[in-house]
């Protein structure tokens, strides 16, 4: 049961604001739109919406922070508080103020301050529930700016902000916002949990008796790094370096693909082998047919089996294919009879005849020259390499993947679209801190790294402030 003088102190509160909000808003009327009338302006819709974009903020920001405080009104000015540091009761010094900017606009925050002389720290215990962020921009803009920032150059990300919400963002502040969340978007936050594979799982299930199919790719994307130097100094040689990455998607119903997990970073095969096997841990492959695919590259055969020991080994098709039209191209010219050479050798492949295709390598196909010779040798082993990946014509008809599209789709989607720009050169590190936000927007798992990031920067009551 409330008492009677808390449900007066709480009419006071609502009255309070809707007397402060009134006076805001008449005094916008005054000045924004009584002109209006006066001049006999005829303004447009879109003159109007202008207009609005440019000026609520001068009564919705100040409106907000007032009713945050009017809502928080006894946390905000407590007369005593404890120290987080030594437990010691303290009286409130002041009511100390910070200028805050949200989606709606600006407002002043005041709250009480309180100082621990054994400790010698200040400290506001009313920011934790409130959830302030210790930089003047609130989450809600950093939680847009870095997702803008993620899928379009720092400054037009910036720019595009303002344009949008009225609110004046720089693109350094866009840069490090989107960094400072990339440092907190671990694989473990960035990959869906097991309840949300799980449904997935069941999804891609839909009313079939038999399991989905779960495809899993890996590949490798150049990307242009350069080495860490302080602004303005001679930056070095940029150089580029290969982002390793894996893509777990289903096979639904009507071939429909669903995402379900996606990790590229700068770094190495140990590197992308334990990323990989930490998702593994979370599929439950019991539910699921896997299908591995990949180009030849032995290192990404390697990562794929050991993680997924019962996966099915798919060797990429059009890869191999690409192969088969290099040697045509080598042996024949641009001919027609390099193209019907072509397409008889696919058909072969195909049909999963690695054994034929390699003979007719070996002996129907007498080198025109050193590097014809070279190139046909070097299709022969990548063939006997990858045999036991090559049964296309069976794999589709069980309803098995025969390309990597869906790995060089992920690929374009994330590695290449934000960080291969022309001119663009990225430190790895911040390579790494975009790629991971990007990733996270894809597997749908961006609210909950931004979650973790704001759990990091909320002075919580029992973090210290210096004053
Ligand atoms: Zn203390």
């Amino acid at each position: 049961m409330q008492s009677v003088a808390v449900l007066h102190s709480t009419q006071d509160d609502l009255e309070g604001f809707r007397q402060m909000f009134h006076d805001k808003v008449d005094r916008w009327i005054d000045e924004q739109v009584a002109p209006l009338f006066q001049e006999g302006q005829r303004p447009t819709l879109r003159e109007l919406s202008e207009m609005f974009q440019a000026t609520r903020s001068k009564f919705l920001g100040p409106g907000l922070v007032e009713l945050a405080q009017r809502l928080h009104a006894g946390d905000l000015d407590p007369d005593v508080a404890q120290c987080p540091g030594c437990g010691k009761s303290l009286p409130r010094k002041r009511l100390s103020t910070k200028e805050v900017s949200t989606l709606q606009g600006k407002g002043t925050l005041a709250r009480g301050y309180f100082y621990c002389p054994d400790c010698r720290q200040g400290f506001h215990p009313a920011d934790a529930a409130l959830g302030v962020a210790p930089q003047r921009h609130q989450f809600d803009i950093q939680a847009h700016a870095a997702g803008l920032a993620a899928e379009m150059p720092f400054a037009t990300s910036a720019e595009w902000f303002t344009r949008l919400t009225g609110i004046g963002i720089g693109n350094h502040f866009s840069h490090e916002t989107l960094l400072a969340v990339g440092k907190m978007a671990s694989l473990e936050l960035v990959t869906p949990d097991q309840e949300t594979i799980e449904r997935k799982i069941a999804e891609a299930r839909g009313a079939s008796e038999d399991k989905p199919i779960l495809v899993v790719t890996a590949d490798g994307a150049n990307m242009p790094l350069r080495p860490r130097a302080p602004r303005k100094a001679k930056r070095g040689e940029g150089d580029y370096k290969d982002a390793k990455g894996f893509r777990l998607f289903l096979i639904g119903p009507g071939d429909r693909l669903l995402q379900l997990a996606s990790w590229h970073q700068v770094q190495d095969k140990a590197g992308l082998q334990e990323a990989l096997a930490f998702v593994a841990q979370r599929v439950p492959v019991e539910q699921v047919h896997i299908a591995l695919l990949a180009d030849g590259a032995p290192y990404l055969w390697d990562v794929l089996t050991t993680c997924f020991p019962t996966g099915r080994p798919i060797l990429d098709y059009y890869h191999c294919a690409q192969h088969i039209h290099a040697v045509a191209r080598i042996q024949y010219g641009e001919s027609l009879l390099a193209r019907q050479w072509a397409e008889a050798m696919k058909t072969r492949i195909w049909l999963g005849k690695v054994k034929g295709a390699v003979h007719h390598l070996r002996h129907g196909v007498p080198p025109r020259n050193l590097k014809a010779a070279d190139e046909i040798r070097k299709l022969i082993n990548y063939l006997l390499a990858n045999a036991e990946r090559i049964n296309y014509e069976v794999n589709r008809q069980e309803g098995y993947p025969t390309g990597s599209g869906g790995m060089e789709s992920a690929h374009k989607a994330i590695c290449h679209t934000r960080i291969k720009r022309s001119g663009a050169w990225w430190v790895e590190e911040s390579c790494n801190e975009m790629l991971r936000i990007r990733c996270a927007i894809y597997n749908e798992t961006f609210d909950r790294v931004f979650e973790h990031y704001m759990a990091t920067q909320r002075p919580s009551a029992l973090r210290l402030e210096n004053k």
